[in-house]
């Protein structure tokens, strides 16, 4: 049974102060917060388990060698990969990313296109202009509509046997989109083309399941699923992981070093190259543990109540104007009030205690596509309740009067 003001026990973090009132968290898509149980695995380790894994023959460093492993396997069952060597621990989604794009550095090469989509992230834009920089391949873009979906009729034209590679998020950080990954993973394997899903937002709400969505890489960043900053997972399907060339040279992703020659490790220490977050990998299953046991199907349907709620209430402000209207979209609200900066509405509503994202959210190319700065972003996890949607509107409704 799903009880808020229960799950709200689990993060101190909710119990501070902000600016001398109660902090309403509504950051988020930008980080979640930690429970008790991500934060006692975290003491724990550096108790009991401090030690470098994979080499030593001591205890201690077999026993978080152990821990480390099982994170792994737990990271794997979630997201349902056939092997835990498919599992790579990275530093978070960018790294995942730039680690695919690397990687491909040697199999693109002129004319070969590779497609993204307008709602994208930085970090799912810049690694593949780089990548085009490298090779002479063309980056293409899914243009989206005034709802903040992507136009699929236009995708369909734009796959064609050149295309090598198709790279969109699950779900949009600047809108909440929840993007028709299925369809777009089935359509460009049509054409050949691998696919990379950048899940630093799904992660949060729902559980992907990498063999029946059948995507070649999918990424996500422990520190939006309750998790430690820092640490993150590439899943890549076997055939690829072992096409790709390492990222990074190091110690721990080798099989034999000599000046004449060097051989890399089996996956996955293939690429991971040098002493990890060992700690944080560890930490990452342990929020993995949290979330599955609140239980994904509970999370989302709270959360769409919270969406609902919040976006019902948001619009009895007059000027108020929320951008990404999609009828499949996660609790993220993002919105501007008449002409007023997003900044200056973010500022006051910090005053109440109140943590909203203002700014163009690393998505530059969807502000400028409804020519604005930026907006205010409030984003609800399951530990929100309607009360403190209630205080967002009168702080909104506050920062409208101060500011008009
Ligand atoms: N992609 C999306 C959709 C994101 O929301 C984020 C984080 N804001 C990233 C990528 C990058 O994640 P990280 O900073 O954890 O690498």
């Amino acid at each position: 049974m799903f009880k808020v003001e229960d799950i709200r026990k689990d993060f101190p973090i909710l119990s501070r102060k902000v600016n001398g009132k109660p902090l309403v968290y509504f950051d988020n898509a930008a980080t979640s917060q930690t429970p008790q149980q991500v934060i006692d695995v975290i003491v724990d380790y550096y108790s009991n388990y401090n030690a470098n894994i994979h080499r030593g023959v001591h205890t201690l460093s077999q026993e978080a060698t152990d821990l480390y492993e099982q994170a792994r396997q737990k990271i794997q069952r979630h997201f349902n990969a056939k092997f835990s060597h498919e599992i790579i621990l990275t530093s978070g989604t960018t790294h995942g990313i730039n680690l695919v794009a690397n990687g491909f550095s040697s199999l693109l090469k002129k004319g070969d296109e590779i497609i993204v989509s307008a709602l994208e992230h930085h970090s799912n834009i810049v690694p593949w202009q780089m990548l085009c920089e490298r090779t002479g391949a063309s980056l293409k873009v899914i243009p989206m509509t005034q709802e903040g979906e992507l136009e699929m009729a236009i995708y369909d034209t734009l796959l064609s046997k050149n295309t090598k590679l198709v790279f969109v998020n699950h779900i949009s950080n600047a809108l909440g989109t929840i993007n028709p990954i299925e369809t777009i993973i089935d359509k460009a394997h049509k054409v050949g083309a691998a696919v990379l899903i950048d899940g630093a937002q799904s992660c949060a709400h729902l559980k992907p399941d990498v063999q029946k969505l059948n995507v070649d890489f999918y990424v996500a960043s422990a520190h939006k699923m309750c998790g430690p900053t820092g640490v993150g997972v590439l899943y890549g399907k076997e055939e690829w992981l072992k096409k790709l060339p390492p990222y990074q040279g190091g110690g721990e992703m080798i099989a034999e070093v000599t000046f004449e020659k060097t051989t890399y490790a089996d996956l996955p220490h293939k690429f991971e190259a040098g002493t990890p977050n060992i700690c944080g990998g560890i930490a990452f299953g342990a929020a993995i543990d949290y979330m599955n046991s609140i239980g994904f199907d509970a999370i989302a349907s709270y959360e769409n109540e919270l969406l609902a709620y919040g976006t019902k209430q948001l619009l009895t402000i007059d000027g108020l104007k929320i951008y990404g209207t999609s009828e499949h979209k996660t609790s993220v609200i993002s919105f501007n009030l008449d002409s007023i900066h997003p900044y200056d509405v973010g500022s006051i509503l910090d005053k109440l205690g109140i943590a909203v994202r203002t700014g163009h959210h690393c998505a530059q190319p969807i502000m400028d596509y409804y020519k604005i700065p930026g907006t205010v972003r409030a984003s609800f996890s399951f530990y929100n309740t309607k009360a403190e949607i209630d205080s967002l509107v009168e702080g909104v409704k506050k920062a409208k009067m101060m500011l008009s």
